[in-house]
C-alpha cells in the first residue's frame, strides 16, 4: 500500500521543468532524419513474443533473462518491447511497404522495456531515437546511417564523440569464426564464468559481451572477426569506411564491438562519448526481415538511448534552448479587470502566444508574485483606469522597462517583442552550439 505514491523500480517521471529537454533532443533527431530521407513510424507498446525470441536471438541476455513478458487475458504470451528494431521490422513487413519503392526509412522515439539491474543512468524503461532502413545493401548505406547518427549528436551540441566501428561478417564467414572462437575459448574453459561456459557452444560470440573481468580479461585476447571476413565481407566493409573518409568523417576500428543482439550481420558501431559511454549503436542486420519470415531484404539501423544522451549533455553542459515560459501575464484589479484579461488573454492565445490571467482570485500583490515565480516575459496591470482609458503599461520583466500601450494594439505590440526575443535567444543557442564544437 506504501508503494502507491512510489514509482516503481527502474522506471523516471520527466517532470514539467525539464520535458522542453526530451521535446529538444526527439523533436531534433527526428527532424535531421527527415532531411535523410526518414520518416517517423509507430509501432505498439507490446508485441508477440516470439517476434523478439526469433530477431533479438533465443540465446542473448535481453531475451533469456531481460524481457517482460507475460500472458494476456487470451492466453496470448505477450512482451513489452525490449528495443525497437523488431517492431519496426514486424510493420513494414505485415504492411508491405517492402514490395514499394525501397529503400524504405523509418524513424521512432519509442520506450523500451529491460528487467535488469537498476544503476545510475540504466533504467527498466528506457526511451530510444531510432532508425531503420530496409532494402539497401550497398556500403554507401551504412555510411549514410552512421552520418545521420554523427549529426544528429553534433547538432545536439556534444563534443568529442567518437564513431567506433567494427564488422562482424555474414553467417558463412561466421562460421569459421565462431570455430577459433570455440577453440580460444575452450582452452581457458575453467576460468570462465558459469554462463560463458554455457555460451561456449551455443553462441560463443556472447562471451566478448560478459560483464564479469575475468571473461572480460580472456576475451581480450580473442580471436577478431575482422581477421575471418570472407571476400565479400571485407569489400563491404573496406567501401564503407572509405565512404566515410570521403565524407571526412573519423572512425576508429574497434574489433571488440559485437553488439548485444543476434540479428547484427557486417558493419556494427558504436558512437562513444568522451567518458566512455556509447550514446547510439546500430548496424546492419541482412538475415533479420527473411528471419521473421519475409523475403530476404537488407536491412540497417541505430537506436540512441535518449536517457543516456541527456545525461551527457547534462554532463558536458551542452547547450538546451530555454525551457518555454509565460510570454504575458494578464495581472487583473477588481472584477470587471478580470473579465476584460480574460478576454484579452482568449484571444491573445488565439493569435499563438502564452499568455496567462489569475484563475485563483488573488490579490494584485500575490498575482504579481505568482507571475515573477512563472517567469512571465511581460506582464501588464489592468484595473479601473486602463479599462477607461484603455491605455495600459507593458513591463518587461527582464530588464524592468515599462512602456505604455492600447489594448487594442496589444496584439501587435507583444508579437513584435516577442519575435524580436526569440531571435535574440535563438543567436544565442546557435552561437552556443557552434562555440561548444
Ligand atoms: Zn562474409
Ligand atoms: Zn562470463
Amino acid at each position: 500500500m506504501d508503494l502507491i505514491t512510489q514509482a516503481p523500480r527502474g522506471t523516471q517521471d520527466v517532470l514539467p521543468d525539464s520535458s522542453h529537454k526530451w521535446q529538444y533532443v526527439e523533436q531534433t533527431a527526428l527532424a535531421i532524419a527527415r532531411d535523410f530521407g526518414f520518416r517517423e513510424i509507430r509501432t505498439p507498446v507490446f508485441e508477440h513474443t516470439n517476434l523478439f525470441q526469433r530477431s533479438v536471438g533465443e540465446t542473448t541476455d535481453v531475451v533469456q533473462k531481460e524481457m517482460y513478458t507475460f500472458e494476456d487475458k487470451g492466453g496470448r504470451s505477450i512482451t513489452l518491447r525490449p528495443e525497437g528494431t523488431a517492431g519496426a521490422a514486424r510493420a513494414v513487413l505485415e504492411h508491405g511497404l517492402l514490395s514499394g519503392a525501397l529503400p524504405v526509412k523509418v524513424s521512432y522515439v519509442t520506450s523500451c522495456y529491460r528487467y535488469e539491474k537498476s544503476q545510475k543512468g540504466r533504467y527498466r524503461e528506457f526511451h530510444q531515437f531510432g532508425v531503420e532502413c530496409f532494402g539497401a545493401s550497398a556500403p554507401q548505406a551504412d555510411a549514410e546511417t552512421i552520418s545521420l547518427a554523427m549529426q544528429i549528436l553534433s547538432a545536439l551540441g556534444l563534443k568529442g564523440v567518437a564513431l567506433h566501428i567494427n564488422s562482424i561478417g555474414c553467417p558463412t564467414c561466421r562460421a569459421k569464426y565462431y570455430a577459433a572462437l570455440k577453440e580460444y575459448f575452450a582452452s581457458h574453459v575453467e576460468e570462465l564464468c558459469g554462463t560463458c561456459q554455457g555460451r561456449l557452444e551455443r553462441n560463443p560470440m556472447r562471451i566478448l559481451d560478459c560483464k564479469s573481468p575475468v571473461c572480460h580479461g580472456i576475451a581480450a585476447d580473442a580471436p577478431v572477426m575482422l581477421d575471418y571476413l570472407c571476400e565479400d565481407c571485407a569489400a563491404h566493409f573496406e567501401a564503407v569506411k572509405s565512404c566515410l573518409s570521403a565524407a571526412e568523417i573519423p572512425y576508429v576500428l574497434d574489433p571488440h564491438i559485437v553488439r548485444g543482439l543476434d540479428y547484427y550481420t557486417r558493419t556494427v558501431f558504436e558512437l562513444v562519448s568522451e567518458d566512455g559511454l556509447v550514446v547510439a549503436g546500430g548496424g546492419r542486420y541482412d538475415g533479420l526481415v527473411e528471419e521473421l519470415g519475409g523475403a530476404p531484404q537488407p536491412g540497417l539501423g541505430f537506436g540512441m538511448g535518449i536517457e543516456r544522451l541527456l545525461m551527457v549533455m547534462e554532463q558536458t553542459e551542452a547547450p538546451f534552448p530555454p525551457a518555454p515560459a509565460c510570454d504575458l501575464y494578464l495581472v487583473s484589479m477588481g472584477q470587471a479587470a478580470a473579465q476584460k484579461c480574460f478576454a484579452l488573454a482568449t484571444s491573445l492565445r488565439e493569435g499563438g502566444t502564452a499568455v496567462e490571467c489569475d484563475i485563483v482570485g488573488r490579490s494584485l500583490k500575490a498575482q504579481m508574485k505568482y507571475a515573477d515565480k512563472l517567469g512571465a516575459r511581460f506582464t501588464i496591470v489592468v484595473g479601473d483606469n486602463e479599462l477607461e482609458t484603455g491605455l495600459a503599461q507593458l513591463k518587461d520583466m527582464t530588464t524592468g522597462e515599462t512602456e505604455e500601450v492600447s489594448l487594442g494594439d496589444l496584439y501587435t505590440v507583444l508579437r513584435q517583442k516577442l519575435l524580436d526575443r526569440e531571435l535574440a535567444d535563438m543567436t544565442d543557442l546557435f552561437g552556443s552550439i557552434a562555440e561548444f564544437q
